[in-house]
């Protein structure tokens, strides 16, 4: 059986210089993107999984925009985000959290050891030149934007994209849309307080790390997905049941309707972890976690890199 053809990656545009470019069907390895032009060129949110995704997204760029890409944001390590970084490497200072920059040089290539029979294409692991703690404000005769790390969420070093006058909002992987939350290398309880803090800033528009654009909503959905999480965790700690048999025994329940739904599995043993007292994105077994999400699904997920 071949896999199905996804559909071609299309630009949403939110406001004036502001798109989001969205990767159907937001599944693993298929994550969104977000281009702010300008008279000076583009500023560049996260850029795609393989060398071919990568090259697409560029060319779309360069026809949106007149102008070099001169800053490249990676909102967190992972390398459906980051592993094109090295074709705007040229013309973009490429910048992230400071967590984000360490990992991107720690995890290299190793993304691509979980499919091994993606057609990756030629891929540099590229770091950001540029890192920031808390809060940074970059220089740009476009939109307004500001870089927010407000704690471990998705991974130890997420950041979002936050467009104060447009009131656009370029969330990453910390908020999925149509697609399941993923917390193992970061946090449950500590996305759901960043999820607080984003619903606070009251964003118009949310581009999630994956899937289609939408509102606010999208932050109340994954927190309720995430909630959930946290209970069926405490339960099963309480029964002195495995993650496994929890996810087997649980099932999606009403995100049935989300793709990825394996996810359960190693977002409850991010809970487990935190509920025994693990810290907030504390480093966790993650190819064993990753084994026992192969397992409950019943094989390897697809990744439509
Ligand atoms: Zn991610």
């Amino acid at each position: 059986m071949t896999a199905p053809v996804a559909p071609a990656p299309h630009l949403v545009a939110l406001d004036e210089d502001v798109h989001a470019y969205v990767q159907p069907d937001g599944g693993w390895c298929v994550n969104n993107a977000g281009i702010l032009g300008g008279p000076d060129g583009a500023a560049l949110i996260d850029t795609a999984a393989t060398e071919a995704r990568a090259r697409r997204l560029h060319e779309t760029v360069h026809t949106l925009v007149p102008g070099p890409v001169h800053t490249l944001v990676n909102t967190h390590s992972h390398g459906d985000h980051t592993f094109g970084n090295a074709l705007f490497a040229d013309e973009a200072t490429v910048i992230a959290h400071e967590r984000a920059a360490a990992e991107i040089a720690e995890h290299g290539l190793a993304l691509q050891g979980l499919w091994p029979d993606v057609v990756w294409g030629r891929i540099e692991v590229t770091p950001p030149q540029v890192t920031f703690r808390e809060r940074l404000v970059p220089e740009t005769r476009g939109p307004r934007y500001e870089l927010l790390h407000l704690g471990p969420g998705h991974t130890a070093g997420d950041a979002v994209v936050w467009l104060p006058e447009r009131r656009v909002l370029f969330a990453g992987d910390l908020v999925f849309s149509g697609v399941t939350p993923f917390v193992l290398m970061g946090s449950v309880a500590g996305a759901l307080e960043v999820l607080d803090r984003l619903r606070a800033l009251e964003p118009l528009h949310v581009v999630p790390g994956h899937g289609p654009v939408g509102g606010p909503e999208l932050l109340d959905a994954n927190a309720g997905y995430l909630r959930r999480v946290q209970e069926l965790a405490r339960a099963g700690l309480a029964e002195g049941a495995t993650p496994l048999e929890v996810a087997r025994a649980s099932g999606p329940g009403p995100y049935a309707g989300l793709l990825d739904g394996e996810r359960l599995l190693p977002n409850l043993v991010r809970a487990y972890a935190e509920l025994s007292g693990a810290g907030r994105a504390a480093p966790l077994d993650v190819p064993a976690a990753f084994g026992e999400m192969v397992r409950y699904a019943g094989g390897l997920p697809h990744c439509a890199a």
